[in-house]
Order: structure tokens, then C-alpha cells, then sequence
């Protein structure tokens, strides 16, 4: 094991202890470029772009907000459109609300979600920064995966938000974001490890925090996953 990896490895173990996981070991399509900013883009240019995503974002969150184009708008609290930095290098992708999501309107929120903020400060990366969405908007009955054609319908939703976020990279969080990302039925081992493309930006799929709370086996592959993600980011590609 490298020293670059025991370091972020003793954070989650620490993190994971002070949020009760005491008993817990864990080892260690086709289309235009759209993360593409130009060629001319200036500094005050930029900006104002930046500001009519963020615009735009808002406007597309809203219109989420009375969305019923599927079953799942039927037991909602809330629609659970997305947060972050609307201008972010990287995005997170995962399956769906929870409860508590769906309570506070918030995605990653409770245990796996802060468990995601330990994983995203061991690639140096504060939560803020980046921007994270699910794949369906609304809370499935039971935590049960969406269905097919739940996650068809709200598809519109998150591509929209690739690209208007414009990130550098995406990464699916868990075996049902990857699929739906990636459109296959091929197993998350399969699909991790590797990168794919996204509506033209690099992807990478690895596990849910939620599963790495359960199955000590997935910290390190998961480390492995961000390592190369930190390194994509870092390499300005
Ligand atoms: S899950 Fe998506 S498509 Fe279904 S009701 Fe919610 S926002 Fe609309």
C-alpha cells in the first residue's frame, strides 16, 4: 500500500468511528465536447457564461420542482433536483433520494453523504466544489432502485444538468447511477476501473458511500477510482 493511500484511508476510519461505525473495519451519445469553453473566452466572458448556467440551473431546478412525468412524484416530499457548484470540474452521480434526502431536499445527506465529503477532501476537493445530482429526482417508495422507466424519464433532467455544469469529469456513484449513465446492464465491477464517456466527458463509475458503509472490501477499490479521478482533474485534460 502506498503512503499516498493510508493517510485518506486513517480520515475515513476516523470519520466512520465518529459517526457510529465503531464496529466497522475498512481496509485499506454522440454529441459536441460540451465541457469544451471556447476558444475566446475571457475572463468577464466567462463569467458572465458561468452566471447564465448557474441562471439556468435554477430555472431547470424550479421546473423539476412540479415535475409528476413519473410515479415517483406520487411519494415525494420533495423534489431532490441536485446541489453544488454550478460551475464544477467534477460531478457526482448518484441513484436517488433517501429519506433523509427526500426530508431535506438535499442530495448525499446523512452517513453516506458525509462520508462522501471525507472522500472528496482525501482528493482535495470540499464539498462545495463540486456539484452533485442523482439519476431520478424523487424518493422510490422503500429505497427500492428506480425502475427503467423511472430513470428514462427523469434522464432529461440530468443531462441538461451535465451540460450546463460542464464538468471535467463525472463519476457514478453506485451500480444503478453507472448503468443509467453508462446505458448498460453490465455489473459495477465490470464498468469500474475504466473510463467512459458521458455526452462527451470522461466518466468513471465506482461504489455508493452507502456500500462502502457496509462492505469494508469496497474502500480501496473506491480510493483506487478517485485516485484517478484526482489525477484526470490535476492533468488539466
Ligand atoms: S423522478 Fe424525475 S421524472 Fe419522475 S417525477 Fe421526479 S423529477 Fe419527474
Amino acid at each position: 500500500m502506498s503512503d499516498r493511500l493510508s493517510e485518506p484511508l486513517a480520515e475515513l476510519l476516523d470519520h466512520l468511528n465518529g459517526i457510529g461505525y465503531e464496529e466497522l473495519y475498512l481496509p485499506g451519445a454522440g454529441v459536441p465536447d460540451p465541457h469544451a469553453r471556447g476558444p475566446a473566452g475571457t475572463p468577464a466572458t466567462d463569467a458572465a457564461d458561468s452566471e447564465e448556467r448557474a441562471v439556468a440551473l435554477g430555472e431547470l431546478a424550479t421546473e423539476a420542482s412540479e415535475c409528476a412525468a413519473c410515479r415517483l412524484s406520487e411519494g415525494r416530499k420533495q423534489v431532490v433536483f441536485g446541489s453544488g457548484n454550478p460551475d464544477a470540474d467534477l460531478m457526482l452521480v448518484g441513484e436517488g433520494p433517501g429519506a433523509e434526502e427526500d426530508r431535506r431536499g438535499l442530495p448525499f445527506v446523512g452517513p453516506a453523504g458525509e462520508l462522501l465529503t471525507k472522500i472528496l477532501r482525501a482528493i482535495d476537493l470540499e464539498r462545495d466544489e463540486v456539484y452533485i445530482a442523482n439519476v431520478v429526482k424523487c424518493r422510490p417508495p422503500s429505497n427500492r432502485d428506480p425502475e427503467r422507466d423511472e430513470i428514462a424519464a427523469c434522464r432529461g433532467y440530468l443531462e441538461r444538468q451535465i451540460e450546463l455544469v460542464r464538468p471535467r469529469v463525472i463519476v457514478a456513484l453506485g451500480r444503478v447511477a453507472a448503468q443509467a449513465l453508462f446505458g448498460t446492464t453490465e455489473a459495477l465491477g465490470r464498468l469500474r476501473g475504466r473510463w467512459h464517456t458521458v455526452r462527451g466527458v470522461p466518466a468513471r463509475a465506482t461504489y455508493h458511500p452507502a456500500a462502502l458503509l457496509r462492505y469494508s472490501k469496497y474502500k480501496r477499490p473506491t480510493w483506487e477510482d478517485m485516485q484517478e479521478v484526482r489525477d484526470r482533474l490535476r492533468g488539466g485534460e
